[in-house]
């Protein structure tokens, strides 16, 4: 098992309906060294690739993402939730329908801050259907700037996000991939990487 996995099998609670809790140290208090750490490994992961922006979605997205462009050198860019609708022309637009909140919001990001130079690396904490990547790849898109590659904290391997984003093509890695898990007797387990 990775760091991380420890971490989830010590501290990660499963709740009914395919929730994982992770608030102890990830999404709600943060252990900061651990934060680091996940900076250190995407960058060992993703070094090799001209990246010059890290994309993520509020909130819990930035606190993973933070020491990734740290490690990078480069710019944090989250895309803001947002409920006003008359926001088109100075910003890049996508739905994307809330797995935990069962909502769609309208994510937005300034143009000013994505342009066709740049090669993005995309960070979330979470990866279940792939409703959340796939609408800050198509942000990526529409700023005709370039996707490297994704990465991603914990992916659910039960959900089929992971599935569909590796069929897109897009290089993606997830530090820890829950195979299963069981609310009832709290176990987890882990996809062999
Ligand atoms: P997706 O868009 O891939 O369906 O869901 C990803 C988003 O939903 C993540 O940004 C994350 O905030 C949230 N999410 C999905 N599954 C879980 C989960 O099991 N636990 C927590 N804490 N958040 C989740």
């Amino acid at each position: 098992m990775n760091f991380l996995e420890e971490r989830i099998v010590k501290d990660g609670i499963v709740k009914p309906g395919n929730v994982l809790k992770v608030d102890s140290f990830l999404n709600h208090q943060m252990d900061i060294a651990l934060m680091d750490e996940i900076g250190k490994e995407f960058h060992r992961r993703f070094k090799d690739k001209p990246i010059t922006k890290v994309l993520t979605i509020e909130a819990s997205g930035i606190a993973i993402a933070y020491p990734v462009a740290r490690e990078f050198g480069v710019p944090l860019v989250f895309a803001k939730k947002s409920k006003s609708i008359n926001i088109e022309g100075e910003m890049y637009v996508a739905e994307v329908e809330s797995f935990t909140h069962k909502n769609v919001n309208q994510v937005i990001v300034s143009k000013k801050f994505l342009s066709p130079e740049d090669h993005v690396l995309i960070i979330d904490d979470f990866l279940a259907n792939g409703c959340a990547l796939q609408g800050l790849i198509s942000i990526v898109e529409s700023a005709e700037a370039t996707v490297e590659g994704l990465g991603i904290a914990i992916e659910k391997g039960f959900q089929d996000g992971g599935w569909r984003i590796r069929n897109l093509g897009y290089q993606l890695e997830s530090l820890a991939i829950v195979e299963s898990m069981d609310a009832e007797t709290g176990a987890i387990e882990f996809r062999e990487q």
